[in-house]
């Protein structure tokens, strides 16, 4: 599986989230600590973020996210107030390209999901995929349903694939939503802003894990967790 991370808060660069962490995904390219599903991510990465006049903007790649000197002279001045990222270990038979790399959007959300799902057991959906990656055909769905129903969408889907793993993450400039469900999450309260990774990018104590099969959303007004249909 892949990791990823969102933020919510005041403006960071994507460096200060993604590259100087002492185990931030830069590190996670090549030595997750939490990682279930795979040994590191290689096969891409891809970072989305609201600029000041709330426009999506996404650069994604299909390179290892350690080998982008470009990007690493770059990210310092890429600031944003949200922010969702993503490196990338592709699923056995997924295709590797820019387009397969997280974060996926529909112009109003950015979107990573960390798992893998059966694409023939996904209801039908309208939207084209950006990709042929089950990440890309499952994020057309949740666009599609809306991300109001995100927590509904996941339930609905993880009943018709039981074997399916789907942590999604998303945000749409002022809020994140994330679910868990296979995978692991952990959310850090800071002074700033609210961090939501697939695993702590450092030691900060206040790191909390978020229990399996939860929605969480991160406001202005705060951090909301709920169980999701079917937990028991
Ligand atoms: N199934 C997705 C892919 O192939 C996500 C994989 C993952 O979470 N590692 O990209």
């Amino acid at each position: 599986m892949c990791r990823h991370l969102g933020w919510l808060g005041q403006p960071r660069s994507v460096a200060e989230l993604m590259l100087e962490p002492p185990y931030g995904l830069l590190v996670q390219s090549y030595a997750p600590r939490r990682q279930k599903h795979g040994l590191l991510n290689a096969d891409g990465w891809g970072v989305g973020f609201f600029d000041d006049a709330g426009v999506a903007r996404r650069w994604r790649s299909a390179t290892p996210l350690w080998g982008d000197a470009s990007f690493a002279s770059v990210a310092p001045v890429l600031r944003s107030g949200c922010v969702v990222a993503a490196v990338r270990s592709a699923t056995i038979g997924m295709p590797i390209e820019p387009s397969a790399s997280a974060p996926f959007s529909d112009d109003r959300w950015l979107l990573s999901h960390n798992g893998r799902v059966d694409r023939a057991a996904l209801p039908a959906s309208d939207r084209p995929a950006e990709s042929t990656v089950d990440s890309a055909v499952l994020a057309a769905l949740i666009f599609d349903r809306g991300l109001d129903r995100l927590g509904d969408t996941i339930g609905e889907v993880g009943a018709a694939d039981p074997e399916a793993r789907l942590n999604i993450l998303a945000g749409n400039g002022s809020r994140l939503l994330a679910t868990t469900w296979g995978d692991t999450l952990s959310v850090l309260s800071a002074d700033d802003g609210v961090v939501l990774a697939s695993e702590p990018y450092d030691d900060d104590p206040r790191w909390r894990d978020v229990p399996d099969r939860h929605l969480v959303e991160v406001s202005a007004t705060g951090v909301d967790m709920v169980a999701l249909e079917g937990t028991a």
